[in-house]
Formats: structure tokens, C-alpha cells, sequence
């Protein structure tokens, strides 16, 4: 019983982090139930979604993440782009 609260525990503790950085909750709840500690110390060293480059897709001039290998949009298969868009500056 106790460890089933330990790893809920440990859930919420990665994906709170995770939330905050700009991930899925569920997600990141279910990585840190199932590897308690790891789940949570990896939350940590994940990247801030806020702060990926992006890109405008050549088909349907879509804005979308720098590092997705297809248009989510219109689906074309994008090669690396020739520039590179930043994101504006986060207001706190
Ligand atoms: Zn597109």
C-alpha cells in the first residue's frame, strides 16, 4: 500500500514538473509512476517546450516546431529548413 503511494507521489512530482514545462501532465505522471525517481530527475533535464526553435512549413506556411519531420498541418515531409524562426520572448 505504502508503495502504491510512494509512486503516486513520485507521478505527481514529474509531471508537475513536466506541466511547467510545458509538456502533458498525463504524460509525464505516468513516466514518473512508472520509474519512480528516474520518471522525476528526467522531468528535470527535459527540454522547456517554450523554448524550441520553429519553423514555417513550405506547403501550407504553418508555424510548427523546429524538429518535426512532418507538417502536422498538411502532413508533406519537411527537410531542415533554410531559417530557422524564433519564438517570441516569454511574458512571466
Ligand atoms: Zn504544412
Amino acid at each position: 500500500m505504502s508503495l502504491v503511494v510512494i509512486l503516486v507521489f513520485c507521478g505527481l512530482s514529474a509531471g508537475v514538473i513536466g506541466r511547467i514545462k510545458g509538456g502533458s501532465f498525463l504524460l509525464w505522471f505516468a513516466i514518473g509512476f512508472c520509474l519512480p525517481v528516474l520518471g522525476t530527475v528526467a522531468a528535470v533535464l527535459y527540454r522547456y517546450e517554450q523554448d524550441e526553435l520553429l519553423r514555417r512549413c513550405p506547403e501550407c506556411s504553418a508555424v510548427i516546431p523546429l524538429h518535426d519531420q512532418v507538417c502536422m498541418r498538411c502532413g508533406v515531409n519537411l527537410d531542415w529548413p533554410d531559417e530557422v524562426l524564433q519564438r517570441p520572448a516569454r511574458t512571466p
